[in-house]
């Protein structure tokens, strides 16, 4: 079996960009896509913050991206990682299909998966006013009523960013108080545009084509909220299982990049971990030689499309970088 240079693991935004760079530095990359590949932005329909791309379908963007790589020289694989043993210095990653590839290095770019609340209505209403990022599709939503499912810090941090847009925004939360830090919690509160609506389940979306309301169970009976959209912000879990006990992740299961690690530990969130020394040099390495990370598996605060691009090609870089000093 040959030893590639690097395969990448995870066919969205950050490990498309990183097969792009490492094809025309001439590493003939292998993208081991997932199916379905694509990602996250295969969930969404028009996308207008790209850079370059003033409005575009995320599957679009996707494809357009998909053929870049393979023009320079990328392998695509639209199969799943099932298992991977990344200590030795030669790698290997298996699929679930039982295909194994070896190498030098590996990039994780397995993303992240929104949190939903788990209704028929919600899926079918998906990109027809139901959305889980406030910061992509608020916009959409300029003098229209909306409605943020969920307690947390980001939930109330979306809900805040949805004000800069909508004319109304409810904050659905099923409890009698939130989980969010007291100062996010006296902005939502007093802010003049937000209604909190307490102890309220969500029962349906309602809509035949797009959003037209909500069905709510509440303590007084059921309720029915008219508005235009909903964003879903329960929550992130990224795709990182595959790596536990192999590279270093934090307690949400986010993979430690070097700069990850260094910004954990200025917010003193992290002690000591495990085991490995993290090199400066290289901000997308992991705990473990050879292995980097990029995108929304690494980053649970920007979690944008061009930020975990971004992060591919850094992370690309740091790969080149690493395999012609060893
Ligand atoms: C509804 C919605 C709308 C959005 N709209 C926008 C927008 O308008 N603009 C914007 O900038 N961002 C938007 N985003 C965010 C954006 O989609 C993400 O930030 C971006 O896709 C992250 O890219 P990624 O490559 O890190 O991860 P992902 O897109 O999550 O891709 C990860 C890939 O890894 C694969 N994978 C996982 N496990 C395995 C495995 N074991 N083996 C092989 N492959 C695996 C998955 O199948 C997937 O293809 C939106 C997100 C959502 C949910």
């Amino acid at each position: 079996m040959d030893t590639h240079n690097v395969v990448i693991i995870g066919g969205g935004a950050a490990g498309l960009s990183a097969a792009i760079y490492l094809g025309r530095a001439g590493l003939s990359p292998i993208l081991l896509a997932g199916s379905p590949p694509g990602g996250q932005l295969m969930l969404t329909s028009e996308v207008e913050n790209f850079p370059g791309q003033k409005s575009i379908l995320g599957g679009e963007l996707i494809d357009v991206m998909r053929k870049q790589a393979s023009a320079f020289g990328t392998t695509i694989v639209d199969e799943n990682v099932g298992s991977v043993e990344l200590v030795k210095p030669v790698k290997l990653v298996k699929l679930a299909g039982g295909t194994e590839y070896k190498t030098k290095a590996v990039i994780i770019a397995t993303g992240a998966k929104a949190l939903w609340m788990g209704l028929p209505s919600e899926t079918k209403l998906r990109g027809k006013g139901v959305s889980a990022c406030a910061t992509c599709d608020g916009f959409f939503f300029k003098n229209k009523t909306v409605a943020i499912i969920g307690g947390g810090d980001s939930a109330l941090e979306e809900a805040l960013t949805l004000t800069k847009f909508a004319s109304k925004v409810y904050v659905i939360h099923r409890r009698a108080e939130f989980r969010a830090s007291k100062i996010m919690q006296k902005r939502v509160l007093e802010h003049e545009k937000i209604e909190v609506i307490w102890n309220a389940a969500v029962e349906e979306v309602l809509g035949q084509f797009k959003v037209e309301g909500l069905k709510l169970k509440t303590p007084e009976g059921e309720k029915t909220v008219k508005l235009d959209g909903v964003f879903v912000a329960i929550g992130h879990r990224p795709d990182t299982d595959l790596f536990k006990n192999q590279i270093d992740l934090d307690q949400k299961g986010y993979v430690l990049t070097t700069a990850m690690y260094a910004l954990q530990q200025l917010s003193n969130k992290v002690e000591q971990t495990k085991t490995h020394t993290y090199d400066v040099h290289y901000q997308t390495l992991t705990s473990l030689s050879g292995v980097f990370g990029a995108g929304d598996c690494v980053d649970h605060v920007y979690k944008q499309a061009s930020t975990a691009a971004g992060m591919g090609v850094q992370a690309s870089l740091d790969a080149e970088r690493w395999i012609e000093s060893q």
